[in-house]
């Protein structure tokens, strides 16, 4: 349990993991406690009760924790998507039937960026936060990061809860902390800038808008990575390689990270159950093959059951060099953002590293959006802005279809814009438009 423990007990900078009792646990120990966790989770959704999370067992044939064995019963309990969670705050406002902990037992709430819908309530507990402050520690130590030292980040705050939760699992983890705005605007940018370019720290910003504050950097006369010390980012888009690390905000921010020492990233188990499913039968698929990221969380004050957030993930069990015992993930993107072109599948980060190769269009910063092709037959229309340095339009164009071409197969209509005509994002941009 998590009582009194919000300051974390000094480690040993050069022990290999920030938990190892946890990290290195036997397998089968470790799927012993899923179990067990998965039963109180189940005696708790029919003692609260949790009407939504009860019809799901229910249909199941599950109406106690004397019908769950474990692990092995979750494949028969309906999955839950987000638009049910939205659906269920409508019909029980403010927050839904399918809480476990109520407004008065929680101590944050946020809401989801309400890009696809109604924005969803997001409650945390004290203990729920502990166990996302402990996740993110195994994080950090994992990237070889260690307490002491300085980090920055420009998430988005307020209302959207990302930003305060990145914020407190740095300072739990003892981290100085340092938050700069999103660069929504070229003044919030520059402040940013300005205060990377005094306190340098130790870990520069290499976070999902980094091209906004290059491209401002550049506007300032200055040299976005020998003179304020940014580095291109160190979160790659989806893609074969891409490790799992996020299992959103409203399930489980922190739920897995790579050890770079073999792909994907650890889950970590003791807090989550991990299915990779197919989302026509609910079953999970063979591990190795992708399927849809479903997780369910133990041992919180507001667990969710099979929550599928519709995003591709690949399982692989192999043991791993690091010693770590668990499953790791590989990360395939949004299912709703596959484009489907010319018979390939692929994601707008795809697209993105292709045209990373073209120095015309990725300097000061990339910008460029992808139509939702109508026709799968028809060239994909990619509208990409023109660099800093003037050029042959012709041959730019051509560069960028080619680049794509050899990236993902698929053939491309480049249209080149003007700098600055794209619309601009202090967080994570929109790459993908409908026609
Ligand atoms: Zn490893």
């Amino acid at each position: 349990m998590s009582e009194g423990v919000l300051f974390p007990a000094p480690r040993d900078p050069v022990q290999p993991f920030w938990d190892p009792p946890a990290q290195t646990m036997d397998p089968e120990q470790r799927r012993g406690l899923q179990d067990e966790r998965l039963r109180d989770l189940v005696a708790a959704t029919f003692e609260r009760p949790v009407p939504f999370f009860a019809r799901k067992l229910s249909v199941a044939h599950i109406e106690g924790a004397r019908d769950m064995r474990g692990v092995d019963d979750l494949a028969a309990i309906p999955a839950t998507v987000k638009q049910e969670l939205r659906d269920s705050e409508q019909a029980h406002p403010p927050v839904g039937d399918y809480r476990y902990a109520g407004l008065a037992d929680s101590v944050r709430m946020g809401t989801s960026t309400g890009t696809t819908g109604v924005p969803t309530i997001r409650l945390w507990t004290r203990h729920d936060l502990w166990v996302e402050y402990e996740s993110a520690a195994r994080h950090w130590w994992r990237n070889g990061w260690r307490p002491g030292m300085s980090i920055t980040h420009a998430h988005p705050g307020y209302l959207y809860g990302g930003g305060l939760l990145l914020q407190g699992a740095y300072e739990y983890f003892g981290f100085l902390a340092i938050w700069v705005p999103p660069p929504e605007t070229d003044e919030a940018a520059e402040q940013g800038i300005r205060t990377w370019m005094r306190m340098r720290p130790d870990i520069p910003f290499g976070h999902y808008s980094v091209g906004r504050f290059c491209e401002v950097a550049t506007k300032l006369g200055l040299d976005p990575f020998a003179d304020v010390g940014l580095e291109q980012s160190h979160y790659p888009g989806p893609g074969a390689e891409a490790p799992l690390t996020s299992g959103g905000s409203e399930c489980y921010a922190f739920v897995a990270s790579p050890c770079h020492q073999s792909p994907g990233g650890h889950v970590n188990e003791d807090w989550a159950v991990i299915e990779a499913i197919d989302q026509a039968t609910g079953r999970p698929v063979p591990d190795g093959e992708w399927g849809s990221l479903t997780l369910t969380t133990l041992d919180r004050d507001n667990p969710l059951l099979r929550y599928d957030l519709e995003e591709s993930v690949k399982l692989l069990r192999d043991p791993c060099p690091c010693g770590e015992t668990t499953v790791r993930a590989l990360w395939g993107g949004r299912v709703a953002h596959l484009v489907h072109s010319q018979g390939h599948a692929f994601q707008v980060a795809d697209v993105e590293r292709a045209l990373l190769t073209v120095p015309e269009v990725a300097a000061p910063s990339l910008e460029f959006v992808v139509v939702r092709p109508g026709d799968e037959d028809a060239p994909v229309v990619v509208r990409v802005e023109r660099g800093e340095s003037a050029g042959d339009g012709d041959g730019i164009r051509d560069r960028c279809t080619a680049a794509i071409r050899d990236g993902i197969g698929v053939q491309t209509t480049v249209e080149l814009v003007e700098r600055g005509s794209l619309p601009r994002s202090g967080y994570k941009s929109v790459r993908l438009v409908e026609a």
